[in-house]
């Protein structure tokens, strides 16, 4: 079977964004409203002719109840069942509070993880992306979903990890 690619973050990084970048149509679900990606949602995706299974997920939050507890669940369960993680984070933002549990999470999860810095959508913001070295999981790697800038790097660098 195709290497399964998963995207995890908490709300709103971009992660459906990327998803659509990746693929190149707008296929996954896009919205400005939190948690609209419920489940997680598999793609058949290729780069450079190799082929693999991207994961969307909706948004992983802490304490989360109802609805939001469900789609964390499943968020979690794509974290440790996935050959490799992209941990999304909203460069704009920062890395919050939220980011630095999902990371522990993360971490007793032991897939291999690659952090992108996900709405580095000028020059400008690449030095925003080197503050999320603080977080512990190496390398941040800087990318626009919304304008594909960085995304043909992030892909090599996905597929090396393979
Ligand atoms: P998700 O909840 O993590 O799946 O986030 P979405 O992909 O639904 O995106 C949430 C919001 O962030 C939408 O308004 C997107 O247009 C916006 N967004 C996503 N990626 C980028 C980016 O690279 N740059 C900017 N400026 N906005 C982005
Ligand atoms: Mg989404």
């Amino acid at each position: 079977p195709a290497p399964v690619v998963a995207v995890v973050g908490r709300p709103n990084v971009g992660k459906s964004t990327l998803v659509n970048r990746i693929l190149g149509r707008r296929a996954a679900v896009v919205q400005d409203v939190p948690g609209v990606t419920r489940d997680r949602v598999t793609y058949d995706a290729s780069w450079n002719g190799r082929r693999f299974t991207l994961m969307d997920t909706g948004g992983w939050e802490p304490d989360a109840s109802g609805m939001a507890a469900s789609v964390t669940l499943q968020a979690e369960h794509a974290m440790r069942n996935a050959d490799v993680v992209l941990f999304i984070v909203d460069t704009s933002v920062g890395a919050t509070v939220t980011d630095e549990q999902a990371v522990r999470v993360l971490r007793k999860a032991k897939t291999p993880v690659i952090l992108v810095a996900n709405k580095v959508d000028d020059a400008r913001a690449e030095s925003d992306a080197a503050a999320l070295w603080s977080l512990g999981l190496g390398e941040p790697y800087p990318v626009s979903a919304l304008h594909g800038r960085g995304s043909g790097d992030l892909l090599d660098v996905v597929l090396e990890s393979l």
